[in-house]
């Protein structure tokens, strides 16, 4: 029993990943059981590595998400000719097929935010990886913009809308060929769209405020059963340097100082306001933080 305690979120995340394994490949092939028990694996050492060694834990995420996000892009996308994109799902449903993006969609965006929020986006998004590789919030001189409901649905209305249309003309989901100019000249675009968004609305502006798979992920996250969560509240200084460490500009401090988890739709897991915290406060949890005052 204690050991499940000391390993619960490993041991969760191997088994999510081992089950949605089993049922791909009940419905597809052995390949997907391999993929995602290899994927589970992966994120579970992590964790493991993360819990004996606290320090490493920024080093050992980003090391995941560049395996991870290097193999999904540079591998099944790029090479296999995957799209994991968006419109790629609008694509595929007019052909009649399932591919990965209508998989990502499932997994990353409809089951795992039970769990784990948004931590598809800061452990395996290869256009996550590069914009958190390049993100400087001094890039924006203004006051950063907040997200805006208005604006991240119409967006994905546009790109459905957008979507249905291309596929009605030209499939990339039926040539391979034009699927990888696609997958090139999509994955581009987005990458540009980030970078000039950044320097107007602030940090991570592509992914906040746009970004159409968070937009879904983001209507389950606040119901996950694992959030940051301030187990020492009373310990905080109010130093404030989580908040300054927050790629997607959420006032953790205040949270820390309300004793409330941190309850946004558009956290990412990322744990780095755990590791700004010179006062150990936070933590990834499924208690409440009443729990931690009584124990
Ligand atoms: S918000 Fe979108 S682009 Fe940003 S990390 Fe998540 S899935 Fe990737
Ligand atoms: S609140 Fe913490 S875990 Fe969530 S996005 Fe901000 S830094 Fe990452
Ligand atoms: S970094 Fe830690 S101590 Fe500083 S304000 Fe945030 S929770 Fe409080």
């Amino acid at each position: 029993m204690q050991i499940f305690r000391k390993y619960k979120i490993p041991l969760i995340t191997l088994l999510i990943f081992t089950l949605v394994g089993l049922i791909l490949w009940f419905f597809r092939d052995i390949r997907y059981f391999f993929l995602f028990v290899s994927i589970g694996f992966l994120d579970s050492s992590t964790r493991i590595i993360i819990g004996k060694y606290p320090k490493l834990r920024q080093i050992s995420r980003r090391c995941l998400q560049l395996v991870l996000a290097g193999f999904l892009f540079g591998w099944l996308s790029l090479y296999i000719g995957v799209n994991f994109q968006f419109p790629e799902i609008f694509f595929d449903f007019s052909a009649g097929i399932v591919t990965g993006a209508l998989i990502q969609l499932l997994v990353a965006r409809i089951i795992l935010p039970f769990f784990f929020g948004n931590a598809f986006c800061s452990r395996a998004c290869w256009t996550g990886a590069f914009f958190e590789f390049i993100n400087s919030k001094t890039s924006c001189k203004k006051t950063p913009k907040k997200r805006s409901n208005i604006i991240a649905w119409g967006y994905l209305i546009f790109l459905v809308a957008l979507s249905l249309f291309v596929a009605f003309f030209w499939n990339p989901a039926e040539n391979l060929e034009l699927r990888r100019y696609w997958i090139i000249g999509e994955n581009l675009f987005i990458i540009s769209c980030g970078l000039i968004l950044t320097s107007i609305w602030g940090s991570r502006a592509y992914c906040r405020m746009l970004c159409p798979f968070l937009t879904i992920s983001s209507i389950i996250a606040p119901y996950s059963i694992f959030k940051i969560t301030p187990v020492k509240a009373e310990n905080c200084n109010s130093c404030n340097l989580c908040n300054i460490a927050c790629p997607m500009l959420i006032d953790v401090m205040s949270y820390v100082h309300n004793k409330e988890r941190i309850n946004e739709r558009t956290c990412l897991l990322c744990e780095r306001c755990v590791s700004a915290c010179p006062k150990n406060v936070l933590r990834i949890s499924d208690k409440i933080p009443i729990y931690y005052l009584q124990e």
